[in-house]
């Protein structure tokens, strides 16, 4: 998308409406690029003394000997319009204000993803543990990922009714470069909030984390004092049975912390994600379209279910579920699920596709 330094730090989210004039600004300092949309950092990249390219992308770089520029209307039949075009020379010996890839085996493979078009794209993200906007998109341009931002939606999870959620909504303004979700939370969250609320997120997603057991238990199975496992086997055909309805009747977009085990059994996970109970949630997601988040934060589900989901041909979202800034990361377990389950830019849901 425009704003990307293509097959180097890509955009992955049209920051301005079809037929909109907007500013452009790319400024080469040093071995530093970075572009502005209505003045807005869109990309940041510095290049690493040793630079990387992929066979057949080897002019995708800064060249001391100076260079050209050009402008490019990309697929046949698109239109574009250029006006009030200026370009400034800068010496050549200025300092370069950004910082290089410190990874440089990392750098390869963000390059190299980002060549073959692959969505870098994280839309779970949330702004806690003192998080800013700003630090979000920092890591973002950083890695030339795109993030979506959600917020939490649920009965003791964050609000709890259309007049609290509104009257948020309406008082903040997302920034154009991510976009923004609603995690529901909670089986409660259908009659908590109307379909106009939900229409407000670019995205609906929600985990199967709290449901109620057949004893009428309230399960919030991440917080462990609530949580009373008891048998495994019988632990799981709940489970599967509620993640089950959750995906073919709540009207989501992904499911997300998928295959989640509480601490107590999670050693287990292997022997009780069954291939029986595996293929009844997938065949569950198939039937009704929703996505199947690949967690970077708990790097759930396992590599095994994974094969059957893709084998099934579910659509895939990356999702970290960050708590601090820190825990933001760089989607290590997405990336590593790639290579190993040979994902393809067809395979990733995006918003608004
Ligand atoms: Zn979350």
């Amino acid at each position: 998308m425009t704003g990307s330094i293509y097959a180097v730090r890509n955009v992955w989210k049209q920051v301005v409406p079809d037929n909109q004039w907007f500013t452009y600004r790319i400024v080469v300092q040093g071995k530093t690029v970075r572009t502005y949309i209505n003045d807005m950092l869109a990309s940041d990249y510095t290049e690493p003394s040793e630079l990387w390219r992929p066979d057949g992308w080897q002019g995708r770089r800064l060249n001391d000997e100076g260079g050209t520029f050009a402008f490019q209307c990309h697929d046949p039949g698109s239109k574009v319009a250029y006006k009030n075009i200026k370009v400034k020379p800068l010496s050549d010996d200025l300092t370069s204000p950004g910082t290089p890839p410190d990874d440089l085996v990392f750098e390869e493979q963000i390059v190299r993803l980002a060549t073959d078009n692959f969505p870098l794209v994280d839309l779970h993200t949330h702004l806690k543990g003192g998080m800013t906007e700003d630090e979000a998109l920092d890591q973002a341009r950083k890695y030339g990922y795109t993030y979506g931002i959600a917020v939490n939606c649920g009965l003791k999870m964050g609000f709890e009714s259309d007049e609290e959620l509104n009257t948020f909504l309406d008082s903040y303004e997302a920034s154009p470069f991510t976009w923004f979700a609603m995690q529901a939370e909670g089986r409660e969250w259908l009659e908590l909030f109307s379909p106009e609320s939900r229409e407000r997120f670019d995205y609906v997603f929600t985990d199967a984390m709290t449901w109620t057991k057949d004893n009428g238990l309230r399960m919030r199975t991440w917080i462990k004092e609530e949580t009373e496992v008891g048998d495994p086997q019988v632990f799981m055909e709940q489970l599967v049975d509620r993640i089950v309805t959750i995906v073919t009747t709540e009207p989501i977009d992904i499911y997300v912390n998928p295959t989640f085990l509480p601490d107590e059994i999670n050693d287990q996970y292997d022997e009780l994600w069954t291939d029986e109970r595996i293929d009844r949630v997938v065949a569950a997601l198939k039937e009704s379209g929703v996505a199947l988040e690949i967690n970077n934060g708990r790097k759930i589900p396992s590599p095994a279910f994974l094969k059957k989901a893709k084998a099934a041909g579910l659509k895939f979202t990356f999702g970290t579920n960050n708590v601090t800034a820190e825990s933001l990361g760089r989607m290590d377990y997405s990336i590593r699920m790639i290579g190993e389950l040979g994902l393809e830019p067809g395979d990733m849901w995006l918003p608004g596709k």
